[in-house]
């Protein structure tokens, strides 16, 4: 049973049934699905949710399938860690990392968006997917495309790393990469979809999509006990999961599932590539493209589809932005493995590191509950920081040789970790 009433425009108002449509044929806007809330708050509750698997479709009702989910049967409900050493480093009482990072298949957060994205395609009848990405999602894609037996291409910018091209490429999708950046790639899959009748999942099968990222948002409030944290720090790229979680954890309220209150939401950026932050900080609603210039390529969007959507879901809730320059993004990295265990890519480096700034600057207080959402996998990424960590000593295995290297190494102690 199906809770969807339809597509309906972010800015004119214009309903539509549902049908692969992303964009409004009268004014161009944005369209978005439009639930029955009444009859979703009577068909849930928290029992209900918590008895079912551990997967992002426990909150099904507020997705827009219509039958059975076919895709994504394992992704999603990834883990929400307790964050004593990192919060004690950065001076904080209450601190979680929502760990996308292991995220099932793909390890990044897109494995959420794609599960719906895909189930969708399948009940629409497409027999072909694709995607315009910057990595991530193109993996995400390839993988779930497999596993459903559908034909595969995906989209994306040249030069991208390694982890990511091969990551892709293991699932047998046809890759194309595009000599630019994401914004050329975004520019001729609007072109191919059109021509070719494909699922782009982020292009014309995008409302759909970006109703899988709710779903972060709704776990983290399930595993906080069903409460909002008071404060969320997540990276923005195209722009879907910021305004994303803003309407998951309106509707949680809606529905009768969490209290109403409040959660500032805050937008991470790289300094190479912060069109959303820029204009954020002019205090304007228009957004200025950039070209991207950073180590964290799976944010380097430089004219992103949603900004505008990013900034109002921001104000709304209270929150700010920040970005940050390539080297915090290192620093992050490192931050996050030595102090949590967690190894994030450089969009991950970017979010710890936006959020120590906004912590160290007063934003984010000290003594309210704060998640960092870590978005995706460092293993991917292996040579954006392979010269920042030490390398390993190479001795003879002779117990001769460990005692004279020992005996020539720092060693520097670990404070155990400790509940504040
Ligand atoms: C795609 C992506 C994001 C956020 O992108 P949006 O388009 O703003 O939703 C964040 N982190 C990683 C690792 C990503 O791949
Ligand atoms: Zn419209």
């Amino acid at each position: 049973m199906s809770f969807v009433l339809g597509l309906q425009c972010r800015e004119c108002g214009q309903e539509y049934p549902k049908q692969a449509l992303h964009v409004c044929e009268n004014c161009f806007g944005p369209l978005e699905i439009v639930y029955d809330y009444e009859g979703i708050k009577r068909a849930i509750s928290r029992e209900k949710i918590a008895a079912r698997e551990k997967n992002l479709w426990r909150y099904r009702e507020l997705l827009p399938i219509d039958g059975e989910p076919t895709v994504g049967l394992y992704s999603g409900f990834t883990p929400l860690v307790r964050a004593h050493r990192l919060g004690a480093l950065l001076g904080v009482k209450e601190l979680y990392i929502k760990d996308d990072s292991v995220n099932h298949p793909t390890f990044s957060y897109k494995d959420r968006v794609v599960s719906v994205a895909i189930s969708k395609a399948i009940e629409f009848g497409f027999d072909t997917v694709s995607c315009a990405s910057t990595g991530n999602l193109a993996n995400s894609v390839a993988a779930h495309a497999a596993k459903a037996g559908l034909n595969c291409y995906v989209f994306i910018p040249d030069g991208l790393e390694q982890g990511k091209i091969i990551g892709s490429a293991i699932y047998g999708p046809k890759t194309v990469a595009i000599k630019g950046n994401y914004d050329d790639v975004n520019r001729l899959c609007s072109e191919i979809g059109d021509k070719y009748g494909w699922a782009f999942v982020n292009v014309n099968l995008r409302p759909y999509y970006a109703e899988g990222a709710k779903t972060h948002g709704f776990e983290v409030a399930e595993q906080l006990g069903w409460k909002l944290p008071k404060h969320i720090v997540v990276a923005s790229a195209g722009g879907t999961i910021l305004p994303k979680l803003a309407k998951g954890f309106k509707e949680l309220v809606k529905v009768g599932l969490v209290e109403d209150t409040g959660c500032k939401i805050y937008s991470a950026q790289a300094s190479g590539c912060a069109p959303i932050i820029n204009a954020l900080k002019k205090g304007t609603d228009l957004i200025s493209p950039v070209k991207p210039n950073t180590i964290a390529s799976s944010i380097a969007i430089g004219n992103p589809a949603d900004g505008y959507y990013v900034i109002e879901a921001v104000r709304e809730s209270g929150g700010w932005g920040e970005s940050v320059t390539d080297d915090e993004i290192i620093e992050g990295i490192k931050l996050l493995a030595r102090t949590e265990g967690i190894f994030t890519e450089p969009a991950g480096g970017t979010e710890v590191a936006v959020a120590r700034k906004l912590i160290e600057s007063g934003r984010i207080p000290r003594n309210e509950s704060i998640v960092i959402s870590i978005t995706g996998n460092g293993y991917k990424t292996l040579e954006t920081v392979a010269h920042s960590v030490e390398q390993p000593y190479t001795i003879n295995a002779t117990l001769e040789n460990f005692d004279e290297l020992y005996h020539q190494l720092d060693h520097p102690a670990r404070a155990r970790a400790v509940g504040i």
